[in-house]
């Protein structure tokens, strides 16, 4: 949590002396995280339909109806912008084309400044840029475990290769996940129609379900990580499960008996459902709602590649194993990005609007304390912090630049928190346990 060097009195800093977490010598005031918060922006002479950047005020009348992002952009209606609009690289050029309608007082958190200059050094440093022949590597490898996948499914007749085949393929959905996440974040080209086709090869031709399905959440996952508006029933949707509460502000809603159920029960259950039931899921989920015709001539392909191999197995039996293997150790892999959020802080969107965008992407994310050279394994996003805070960084780089990260934080008292993968599993789970026990039954 931020920490609180302001003395606080019913909810209000009192400090008054100019070290408020505001770093505006003005008071404060601290949520029940012990979160920093600043004034709302006064939007009462605010046309409607505009969003803030950098003290002015532009009109997205016309714009939000094709913002790349998405309905996201009504979050940030009537609200300050400034940090998510860098965070994500736009071109401030765009702004020039955008019709101007007013000015608000801008209210900063002291961080923010530093991780600014931070953003500064890190482009001079070149880690905004794509290093070709890195990915070219990285194709390389989510290919091979397809080609040692196949091979071990055609060129031998025995049971145990064959489901070994089925674990060299979860491999590369794996990596094709990794490479679809750059592509949807336009950071390996950076030109959005390209990357999004690369994204979309990997992505749903390989790994199966509908990249821009996951984009559209993933990008709004990013933009208001954890947060939750229960008057509209809106969480962040990368968040949200029918089947447990990761925190307790999400109670509200949850109702029957059954979710009570399934939320009393949801440190038992978290682990099995991940494995056994993840990729199932995410497989469903996309293909419910995706209405692109191109995601879903990609879809075709998956399948169309899958029953191919499915069908070099000698019997239903074998097939349907196979398959159940691939599924639960491709499932193992979902743990990681769920370890980064699951067990970190939750805020309503009130509450988000007032906080630090940088600081809150710091607080609701964990990193994953691995060696260097499995950093494969992870994607890179076992960096998850520097991945929220800097989401347009090359993944090649979120290494190098934790410790710098790690400074920033340490500086303004913010836990940057990063553990081993059983550790992170095991606060997860204990986390699951304490949340599910708090959880009173109420009637839908
Ligand atoms: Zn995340
Ligand atoms: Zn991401």
């Amino acid at each position: 949590m931020v920490r609180q060097e302001c003395t606080v009195e019913n909810g209000h800093c009192v400090t008054g002396n100019g070290d408020c977490m505001t770093g505006n010598g003005k008071c404060a005031m601290i949520n029940s995280d012990g979160l920093a918060l600043v004034s709302p922006i006064d939007v009462s002479d605010m046309p409607s339909e505009a969003v803030g950047i950098d003290g002015v005020w532009y009109d997205v009348t016309q714009f939000k109806k094709i913002h790349p992002g998405g309905p996201i952009i009504d979050q940030y209606i009537g609200k300050d912008a400034s940090t998510v609009f860098r965070a994500f690289n736009h071109d401030p050029a765009f702004l020039k084309r955008v019709k101007q309608v007013g000015r608000y007082k801008m209210a900063q958190h002291a961080c923010d400044a530093d991780f600014e200059k931070l953003r500064q050094y890190f482009t001079e440093r070149g880690f905004f840029e794509t290093d070709y022949v890195w990915y070219v590597m990285k194709a390389f490898v989510a290919m091979s475990w397809f080609i040692a996948g196949v091979t071990a499914v055609l060129a031998f007749d025995n049971f145990y290769i064959h489901m070994l085949g089925a674990v060299l393929i979860a491999f590369f959905f794996q990596q094709s996940g990794f490479i679809m996440h750059d592509c949807m974040h336009k950071t390996m080209t950076r030109q959005r129609i390209k990357d999004q086709f690369i994204g979309t090869f990997f992505g749903t031709v390989g790994f199966g379900m509908s990249s821009h399905w996951w984009h559209d959440e993933h990008i709004i996952h990013h933009i208001v990580t954890n947060a939750i508006d229960v008057t509209t029933k809106f969480v962040d949707p990368q968040m949200w499960e029918l089947s447990w509460a990761q925190n307790e502000k999400l109670f509200p809603l949850f109702s029957g008996i059954f979710q009570y159920l399934c939320i009393k029960i949801q440190h038992i259950t978290f682990v099995p459902f991940v494995v056994a039931i993840g990729r199932y899921e995410i497989l469903t989920d996309s293909y419910r709602v995706e209405r692109r015709w191109y995601e879903w001539i990609a879809i075709v392909l998956h399948w169309t590649w899958m029953i191919a191999l499915l069908s070099q197995l000698p019997s239903w039996r074998e097939r349907a194993i196979f398959y159940v293997i691939l599924a639960c150790v491709e499932g193992l892999f979902h743990f990681q990005l769920i370890l980064s959020h699951y067990c970190k802080a939750f805020i309503t969107m009130d509450e988000f609007h007032q906080v630090s965008w940088n600081a809150f992407q710091v607080l609701s994310n964990m990193n994953l304390h691995t060696y260097k050279f499995m950093d494969w394994y992870y994607g890179g996003l076992n960096f998850h912090i520097e991945h929220h805070l800097y989401p347009k960084m090359a993944r090649k780089h979120l290494r190098t630049a934790g410790p710098y990260v790690k400074a920033v934080c340490e500086k303004h008292g913010i836990d940057y928190e990063m553990l081993s993968f059983v550790d992170a599993l095991k606060k997860t789970l204990s986390h699951m346990k304490r949340v599910g026990a708090a959880y009173k039954y109420q009637s839908g």
